[in-house]
């Protein structure tokens, strides 16, 4: 979901794309592409694969004359990573460009639409509508016309569009995918982010939602929805590029972290459309859905710890009875695997040996299998005879944290929609279903704007030698990943322990000082926790709990509590699960570990 950029001035476009898009490399894309606007035609250049490729096919730019492009790399998400599939696309007659970063919701619905109206589709992405929205919709004036196509699109979008009638300029525009505006001498630029044009400028406007630039040599104008102009403030950018890459922040992770409420939304949002569950990818047959016998989740890690959610929610609403299991124990045990049986195989990459070695052998087995990856086009997504494609983007900090909540968010809406089409699941239940689901990342979004509890509690307790955490049900799922958080990033030894199971083993270790961090959000178990609770307290620990906001009571138990919101019990492990992030990597960074890049670890892991 990942780079665009553009230029207009004097100098040759291409070359200088090519190095905007070199400085968006650390945002993760497999094609880049570029057009060129020149002599009254559109030129296009795109490949699948790295862009020292690109920079090989068109010699460093210098075979594409003109002086205003676009370019672009992709990280696919609608149609596999190819040459057909890169971006820029062209309309139908060759007369408009685009490149795009985002997803078009409701792509599949214009479609049909623009096809039955004569046009002809060369891709399989969202993106391609776009620029044939705007040939349809073309009315001699670029601004008007997409202004038009703009309100007919849900989703996200950046977007830059070249057209040959308009060879002074190209325009651009945003709604919930990131790009500013470079302003230079003489020359004027867009891109995803500031490190793309930081050696040419240092001033750049900050797009907002729906707002429209034209971006020429001479000039940037800015237009709201209504086609009037507007005024934009130059921001001047102080920063230098390294911190620009990670948008201000520290570290990736916190970048990623920060962006679960857009990650969750773009996995979520598309995937319920007119009070329905809508997953076109999984054309599950009906005889052999209402037949399912079992259903088993298989992954590694953070994936395994979703997975243990997925599991309980699965059987919790639909009655079906789940196994979950790591990866590397599932493809050596022999599971009872059959025809009868869906296994659900979770993995960020796509690419992790031991997760696509499970998934060959529930196949060899006659298992259907059904993918949950978040890199499209990966082994697993080809190999797979379903797939579910979490939005996360593309996460660069090997400690997952976006890609984990949208494993999780996959779940819900997989439960949901086998509980929608087996008629398992209610209207009633659908219903409340959706609307938490929507309502998820405005609440998250509010939960993440005040980290600065969370930083406060980690800077007390950042140079502890152990840390336990309890939880019970679905907060014990979540005690694993947050322990696994810790240990992955602050070197901190740490354990995770079913709240009950303690007293038969683990408790020995708990000494005065010991820091315990006590899950309690789910209000059925609260009461068995507060026990827990009192029972490391009586031994000396230090309690941190992590409760519901309103759960004002538990302070009169814990030592120190950290509040999240309010959503419903199901959901609460997403939402659960932020503090846990966030004290992880305060607690590394206040050691002063390489937080994106923890020792001993890889980002995927593609050995057994
Ligand atoms: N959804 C578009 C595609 O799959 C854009 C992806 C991106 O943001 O790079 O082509």
């Amino acid at each position: 979901m990942c780079g665009v950029m553009g230029y207009a001035g004097p100098e040759q476009a291409a070359p200088i794309l090519l190095d905007g898009l070199r400085k968006l490399e650390y945002r993760g894309y497999d094609s880049a592409g570029m057009a060129v606007l020149n002599d009254g035609s559109i030129e296009v250049k795109k490949c699948r694969g790295r862009l020292q490729l690109l920079s090989n096919l068109t010699h460093d730019g210098q075979d594409m004359p003109g002086h205003i492009g676009i370019g672009h790399t992709r990280w696919a998400t609608h149609g596999e990573p190819s040459d057909e599939n890169s971006h820029p696309h062209l309309s139908n007659s060759g007369r408009f460009a685009i490149v795009h970063n985002g997803i078009i919701e409701n792509y599949q619905a214009l479609k049909d639409k623009l096809i039955s109206r004569g046009y002809t589709f060369h891709s399989e992405t969202d993106t391609e509508v776009i620029a044939n929205m705007i040939e349809y919709y073309d009315q001699g004036d670029l601004v008007q016309t997409l202004i038009k196509v703009l309100h007919r699109l849900e989703g996200s979008y950046a977007l830059g569009v070249l057209s040959v009638a308009e060879p002074d300029h190209f325009v651009a525009v945003r709604k919930d995918s990131p790009l500013i505006v470079g302003r230079g001498e003489g020359e004027n630029f867009i891109a995803s982010d500031i490190p793309a044009v930081l050696n040419r400028t240092r001033d750049v406007y900050l797009m907002g939602d729906n707002e429209i630039a034209v971006v020429a040599a001479d000039g940037v104008r800015f237009f709201n929805m209504d086609a009037e102009e507007v005024e934009k403030d130059i921001y001047h950018v102080e920063w230098d590029v390294s911190a620009a890459e990670k948008g201000g922040y520290e570290h990736f992770m916190m970048k990623e972290i920060m962006e679960q409420p857009k990650a969750l939304r773009d996995t979520i949002k598309p995937r319920i459309k007119n009070g329905r569950f809508v997953l076109d990818d999984l054309k599950f047959d009906a005889d052999w859905l209402n037949s399912l016998g079992r259903i088993y989740i298989v992954g590694c890690g953070s994936a395994y710890h979703a997975g243990r959610i997925g599991k309980d929610l699965i059987e919790k609403m639909l009655s079906i009875p789940v196994e979950v299991d790591i990866a590397s124990e599932f493809r050596y045990r022999n599971p009872l695997l059959g025809p009868d049986q869906l296994v659900i195989i979770i993995s960020q990459s796509g690419e992790t040996a031991d997760t696509l070695a499970a998934l060959r052998e529930a196949k060899k087995h006659g298992a259907r299998t059904l993918g949950i990856v978040n890199v499209v086009g990966s082994s697993i997504a080809r190999e797979a005879d379903y797939v579910l494609y979490t939005w996360a983007g593309p996460e660069i900090a090997v400690a997952t944290t976006k890609a984990y909540t949208c494993q999780i968010a996959a779940l819900e809406i997989l439960t949901a929609y086998l509980g929608q089409e087996t008629g398992r699941l209610s209207d009633d239940q659908l219903q409340r279903l959706q609307a938490d689901l929507l309502s998820l990342p405005v609440l998250l979004k509010d939960q993440l704007e005040r980290p600065e509890d969370v930083q406060y509690l980690a800077s007390q307790f950042f140079n502890c030698k152990d840390i336990f955490f309890i939880g019970r049900a679905l907060d014990y799922s979540l005690t694993l990943e947050g322990s696994l958080k810790l240990k992955e990033i602050s070197y901190i030894h740490s354990e995770a322990s079913a709240a009950g199971e303690l007293k038969h083993g683990t408790i020995s270790l708990i000494q005065k000082g010991t820091l315990v961090i006590a899950l309690v959000t789910q209000p059925r178990l609260r009461e068995k926790m507060i026990s827990n609770i009192r029972e490391v307290k009586a031994r000396g620990a230090v309690v941190l709990a992590v409760a519901l906001e309103d759960d004002s009571a538990i302070a009169d138990t814990a030592d120190y509590v950290i509040r999240i919101p309010h959503v419903s019990p199901d959901l609460e492990p997403i939402a659960g699960i932020i503090p846990l992030q966030l004290f992880a990597y305060y607690v590394a960074a206040l050691n002063g570990n390489d937080v994106d890049k923890p020792r001993n670890l890889a980002k995927s892991v593609t050995v057994e």
